[in-house]
């Protein structure tokens, strides 16, 4: 999952990054309301986190303005406050779920995917292009009943892909949301690991799904003509 944590806390921003990038995922932080609205704008994220006691635009707010603004991203609340009229609060405001500080790294799994799931596109448990079938939760991938091992990378670029099935993904935008934007991505890099996914995912297959838009990116699809 591409998942954004918005937390002012930078000790607990860090440490909430650091667990889900153990588990495969990729992360975005924002430690204010403003630019958390700005990379839930500009990117597409799987899931937000998010505290709502921030500096400036708190999370209310910011829950409010993505809601309003027409983005769906499911949200999981964060927050010190165990009130009863917080809580609600939060989930009038478009919130999908919550949980009070402190919290175990295991529940926050749990409840970061159950969120997910339930965003409002129904997300389904696992993830399937015609015969190419991705579970988020055990990492195993498999294409006709075949396990495919990936790396790290390859997993997560191809969840990306495979959350978006269909639909055609900017270079950009791949790079932004799979890569941390820490890390040395080269021109090229997205190509070597798009041709290294194919190797694995449609070499041994007549039907290609991964699929190169020239000029513009990639998606993944049945159907489509190779290219
Ligand atoms: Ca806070």
């Amino acid at each position: 999952m591409h998942v954004l944590i918005v937390e002012d806390e930078k000790k607990m921003a860090e440490l909430l990054k650091k667990g889900l990038e153990e588990e495969n995922h990729s992360v975005s932080l924002a430690f204010d309301g403003r630019d958390a609205l700005e990379l839930a704008q500009a990117l597409e994220y799987d899931a937000i986190v998010l505290d709502l006691m921030l500096p400036g635009i708190d999370g209310y707010e910011v829950a409010r303005r993505l809601r309003k603004g027409g983005n769906k991203t499911p949200i999981l609340v964060l927050t010190a406050r165990d009130t009863v009229p917080d809580v609600v609060k939060g989930l009038d405001l478009g919130a999908d779920d919550y949980m009070t500080k402190p919290f175990s790294f295991e529940e926050f799994l749990a409840r970061l995917r159950s969120v997910s799931r339930r965003g409002s596109a129904d997300r389904p448990t696992v993830l399937q292009v015609g015969d190419l079938i991705l579970n988020p939760a055990t990492h195993v991938v498999t294409r006709h009943g075949e396990e495919i091992s990936l790396s790290r990378t390859e997993f997560r670029l191809l969840e990306f892909l495979m959350r978006r099935a269909g639909r055609v993904i900017p270079r950009n935008t791949i790079v932004h949301s799979v890569w941390d934007s820490n890390d040395d991505v080269e021109e090229n890099t997205l190509d070597a690991f798009i041709s290294l996914l194919r190797s694995k995912v449609d070499r041994d297959h007549k039907v290609k799904l991964i699929q190169t838009i020239r000029g513009t990116g990639y998606t993944i699809r049945e159907g489509g003509k190779a290219s």
